[in-house]
């Protein structure tokens, strides 16, 4: 297990360190050595960006580790989606507030869906209402 991802399931992860950032493995480890690439998507919750890294990766052999233990442009994605730490906090701004449910509570749930019925009167031309 590498230790910079949280590691619940094979195809998707996380950052540990800025949870609003999340990989899915497009690739199996089947299709990376077959095909010596390994693809995975890196999705920012906040701003709703997705960028997908193309890895080289040795058809044969051991897979060696990227200098410093970590893909450069993951490292990049990593850095250019920390946001504000005001972005980071309130999860009812964020694009997709529940994509990584690692941390999420009842309250924002409530927090969420009570933002998604006030857009929606909104929408609709009713009045705002801070209860849903
Ligand atoms: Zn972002």
């Amino acid at each position: 297990m590498r230790e910079d991802v949280g590691v619940d399931d094979r195809l998707e992860t996380y950052e540990v360190g800025s949870p609003w950032i999340t990989y899915v493995y497009l690739t199996t480890d089947r299709q990376t050595r077959l095909t010596g690439r390994s693809k995975i998507r890196g999705e920012c919750a906040i701003c709703g960006t997705d960028q997908t890294f193309v890895l080289r990766i040795p058809r044969v052999g051991p897979v060696p580790e990227p200098q410093g233990g970590r893909n450069p442009e993951r490292v990049g994605f990593v850095r250019e989606h920390q946001h504000t730490a005001e972005q980071r906090g309130d999860r009812t701004t964020w694009a997709k507030p529940l994509r990584n449910p690692a941390g999420l509570t009842l309250d924002v749930f409530a927090d969420v869906v009570g933002r998604a019925v006030n857009d929606a009167r909104v929408d609709r031309g009713e009045d705002q209402t801070t209860d849903p």
